[in-house]
């Protein structure tokens, strides 16, 4: 059975890996360099941390990551503190934390680890164009033009085909799925600092939700300092994306009480941004082709719940192909996907936005359940029991 897979972002890596890792060959086509090294999500849940132990790159990925086991949220205004850890999840995962690693690390172990295994064939610079179905519906095959070839085309052939290929795929529109949903307003912005004042160490947890009356700020941090994650208002958007001072002055405003406003205007900082939407397809499956990851679903980013529950499905598919399935077995998993694509991660996701604050901190009395499912650990059985 050959397996062609479009994207190289972490979510067609964990497929491609969990193939390779149990002897199955597949073809993984890229359109950029292997070596791109974008730095986008950066949280990993302990369902992901659970698939990803099982890799040889594992313990690199543990080196080089921040292993994050508090959180809080913290209302300056009315000076209080909400504080949960992930130490409550300790008899559910041998992983009670989340791994805060950026994800071009993510992304280059998991070539590495493909490199190495030697099923992968691993096909970058070429970008995927047109798909085709056989005629009687026995395989698929793809149309790539390779860069630096002077417009060479090239045709690859496969029994099926995996779309990993992101938000803004092409080959999704071939299959006249939709891509529904809505964008928000204004996009995400996030300003990384190499590191915090004296006043919040030993203040802020790992992930911190802080308010005040100067705004909202969500606080993480990683290995190389910190990364605020702010939300312009729609009339402050133009100041928002030009430059730094912006999200400088946000920072200095929500952190007015304990942070003097000069601290913030010299610190070494970058500033990037996002868009944000919620929106997925109806159903993961045409035919022969398969679609995970942002191809299928992108939503709010917080606590990364949107790249992780990709990676999940990923490592569900490809063990389902590993179990040689019948056809009735992939229409089971893509019926499984879809609905938890509705009803776990659409669901979820809705209730963050705004940068609400996450239930297993509001609420103690569902502290347990609102951890495990911000943790998606709930979803681990539907990766690892696929047989119907
Ligand atoms: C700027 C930015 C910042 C982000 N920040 C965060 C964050 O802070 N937290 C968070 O949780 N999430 C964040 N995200 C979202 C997160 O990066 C995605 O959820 C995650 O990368 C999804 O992985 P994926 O593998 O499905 O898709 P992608 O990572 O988008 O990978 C798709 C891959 O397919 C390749 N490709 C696309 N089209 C073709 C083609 N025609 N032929 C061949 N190859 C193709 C692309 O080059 C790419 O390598 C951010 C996204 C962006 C764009």
């Amino acid at each position: 059975m050959r397996i062609l897979v479009v994207g190289s972002g972490p979510v067609g890596l964990m497929f491609c890996a969990k193939l390779s890792r149990e002897g199955h060959e597949c073809v993984l086509i890229e359109r950029h360099d292997f070596n791109q090294t974008f730095s986008r999500a950066s949280t990993l849940q302990p369902a992901t941390l659970e698939l990803l132990s099982e890799f040889a790159c594992w313990p690199e990925l543990l080196a080089q990551g921040e292993v994050v086991s508090d959180v809080m949220s913290w209302n300056l205004e009315r000076s209080t503190q909400q504080r949960s850890s992930y130490d409550a999840l300790s008899a559910q995962t041998r992983f009670p934390y989340r791994l805060h690693l950026h994800q071009a690390a993510l992304r280059a172990e998991l070539i590495a680890e493909l490199q190495a295994s030697r099923c992968c064939c691993l096909v970058d610079k070429a970008d995927a164009v047109a798909l085709q179905f056989d005629r009687c519906n026995q395989g698929v095959s793809v149309r790539v033009n390779r860069f630096g070839s002077s417009g060479l085309s090239q045709t690859f052939q496969g029994d099926y085909l995996i779309l990993c290929d992101g938000a803004r795929s092409v080959l999704r529109d071939q299959l006249g799925l939709r891509f529904e949903g809505y964008d928000l307003p204004t996009p995400v912005v996030r300003l990384s600092v190499p590191m915090i004042p004296d006043s919040l160490q030993g203040q802020l947890a790992g992930v911190s939700y802080v308010q005040s009356e100067g705004g909202s700020v969500s606080c993480l941090k990683m290995t190389d300092g910190w990364r605020f994650v702010l939300r312009p208002r729609l009339s402050e958007l133009r100041q928002a994306l030009a430059g730094t001072a912006w999200a400088r002055q946000r920072l200095a405003g929500v952190f007015r009480d304990c942070v003097p406003a000069q601290w913030w205007e010299s610190i070494p900082a970058m500033r990037d941004s996002y868009r944000v939407a919620q929106r997925c397809v109806k159903t993961r499956q045409v035919q022969r082709v398969f679609l995970l990851g942002d191809v299928a679903h992108v939503t709010n980013t917080r606590g990364g719940l949107n790249m992780n529950f990709g990676l999940i499905e990923a490592y569900a598919l490809a063990s389902c192909f590993l179990n040689h399935p019948d056809w009735q077995a992939l229409q089971h998993w893509n019926l499984t996907w879809s609905r938890l694509t509705q009803d776990a991660l659409m669901a979820r996701t809705q209730q963050l936005l705004a940068g609400r604050t996450p239930r297993f901190l509001r609420s103690s009395s569902e502290s347990f359940g609102a951890l495990m499912r911000a943790s998606l650990l709930d979803l681990l059985s539907y990766s690892k029991s696929l047989r119907r």
